[in-house]
């Protein structure tokens, strides 16, 4: 088997990052999160302290250095440098993702380092819009989706499981919001890819899911 390049798609709590994770590691590839970068400039414009707009966003991206280490089967997260692997879950960072990402000069630079790292294949890259802009010739397309109580339940799971004090509801009012914004930002909206196949997980074991990925890339 060559090494291939995979792309999962999905909306927030479908579980894309967990299978990747595993599917990367049992493949012997590079799993590759790119929701961590918009996440990470999404960090650096928190840490400025300033009124959120699209403007310091734009200033913020311009030069910020974003890198992910994947080693030991851990994607780690630097801005400039920073180890902020532990920083770019939080409530705060996931509140304003999505406008984040929306923009286009922040999209520019991600997308660039995205398409970078997968040039040698030997990649499991997660996201938006990987199959449908980011890396259209991948060799398996996948889009992963559950129903909106399924990745709520999800979410909330492992917020408590990370000491957060979050409410069912909230989460799931959160995700939907993120999904329609994500959905309908202009820029690569998410969207299922016309050659991607879907896979509906709400009622699939985390281990059914891999064997789903692993089976695609046989
Ligand atoms: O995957 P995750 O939930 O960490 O992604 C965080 C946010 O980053 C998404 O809600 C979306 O706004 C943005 N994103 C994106 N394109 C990607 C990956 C993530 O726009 N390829």
């Amino acid at each position: 088997m060559g090494k291939l390049v995979v792309a999962i798609d999905g909306p927030a709590g479908a579980g894309k990052s967990t299978v990747a994770r595993i599917a990367a590691e049992k493949l012997g590839y590079t799993y590759i999160d790119t929701g961590a970068m918009y996440r990470a400039v999404a960090w650096k414009v928190l840490q400025t302290g300033k009124a959120v707009t699209d403007a310091l966003i734009v200033d913020v991206v311009k030069d910020i250095e974003v890198l992910l280490e994947y080693k030991n089967d851990k994607t780690y997260v630097y801005a400039d440098g920073q180890d902020i692997t532990g920083e770019i879950r939080t409530p705060e960072v996931t509140g304003i993702v999505s406008q984040v990402a929306a923009l286009g000069p922040v999209r520019e630079k991600m997308v660039d380092l995205q398409r970078k790292m997968a040039e040698k294949g030997g990649v499991l890259m997660d996201g938006r819009d990987i199959a449908t802009n980011v890396l259209p010739n991948a060799d398996v397309k996948l889009f992963l989706t559950a129903s909106i109580e399924e990745r709520a339940r999800r979410r909330f799971k492992e917020m408590q499981e990370k000491g957060y004090d979050v409410k069912l509801e909230e989460l799931q009012a959160d995700i939907a919001a993120r999904d329609k914004a994500d959905s309908e930002r202009e820029i690569s909206p998410l969207v299922q890819a016309e050659d991607a196949e879907l896979l509906d997980t709400s009622d699939m074991s985390i281990d059914q899911v891999v064997e789903a990925i692993l089976a695609r890339c046989r």
